[in-house]
């Protein structure tokens, strides 16, 4: 443990669900942890007074990821009251849901600024900031590499987006020895997939170890791909899903 010591890091969408088990996890692992949310400030406050809680620096900003501006002033805010920027994880996430035909076109554009372009803005502002150790981490979906039921395109395309930025931008930032990868969970227990919801049995079915995963599990991955031990890891993708994809 605390092998992040002195690192710090910013989690976008922390303030609920896998964010917040990300958030705790790399405090715990040392590290000084910024989050942004888009609503559930008392959420966050909560988050920031665990991580505070694990004796490191904690910042809660309010930032949609639907806003590039947003998304660079948290970016901005993390470096300058925390004094460094080591460690990105892209995680702010929606669920569009529903009949492909009846899918709007803000619903599209609002989906692709969140899942594609905050990940991207975020990137290319936390990047001028990190030094050789660097690490980027995106949470995608397994959704990306394999749909096995209708009612999510939009979800499955955006999400597909974070494999082509991880491997162009590992190239790009490799020669700083900056690392970027993608961590792709699958059914995991949250506000946005609840283990008792109308499709859970359905999805359970669909894995191989026959039960969702936690919040935790993600984080785990997030963990490892942010330590010392990834340095030879980039461009790389993470299913974290059960064996929902196997
Ligand atoms: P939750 O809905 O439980 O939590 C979402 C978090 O993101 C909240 O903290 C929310 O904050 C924040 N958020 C939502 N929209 C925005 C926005 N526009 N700007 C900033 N923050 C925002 O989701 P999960 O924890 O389940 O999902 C986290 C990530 O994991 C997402 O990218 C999701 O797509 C992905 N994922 C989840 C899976 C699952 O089964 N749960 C499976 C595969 C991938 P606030 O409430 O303050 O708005």
């Amino acid at each position: 443990m605390n092998h992040l010591s002195g690192r710090t890091a910013l989690v976008t969408g922390a303030s609920r669900g896998i964010g917040a088990a990300i958030a705790k996890r790399l405090a715990a692992e040392g590290a000084d942890v910024a989050i942004t949310y888009a609503k559930g400030a008392d959420a966050a406050a909560k988050i920031v007074a665990e991580i505070e809680a694990r004796g490191r620096k904690g910042l809660a900003i309010e930032a949609d990821s639907a806003d590039p501006q947003a998304v660079r002033r948290a970016v901005a805010q993390t470096v300058q009251e925390l004094g460094r920027l080591d460690i990105l994880v892209n995680n702010a996430g929606v669920f569009p849901y529903g009949p492909f035909e009846a899918m709007t076109l803000e619903e599209f554009d609002r989906t692709m600024a969140i899942h594609a372009r905050a990940a991207f803005v975020a990137a290319q502002e936390a990047s001028r900031h990190m030094s050789e150790g660097g690490r980027i981490i995106s949470i995608g979906s397994n959704l990306a590499e394999r749909v096995a039921h209708p009612g999510v395109t939009l979800y499955a395309m955006s999400k597909s987006a974070l494999i082509g930025f991880t491997k162009g931008l590992a190239r790009d930032l490799g020669p700083r020895g900056i690392t970027v990868n993608l961590v792709q969970p699958g059914s995991t227990e949250t506000d946005m997939n609840p283990s008792d919801g109308e499709s859970s049995d359905e999805q359970r079915g669909l894995t191989a170890l026959g039960h969702y995963g936690a919040a935790s599990d993600v984080a785990a991955a997030v963990a490892y791909l942010a330590s010392d031990g990834a340095r030879q890891v980039t461009g790389a993708s993470f299913l974290v899903d059960g064996g929902a994809n196997a």
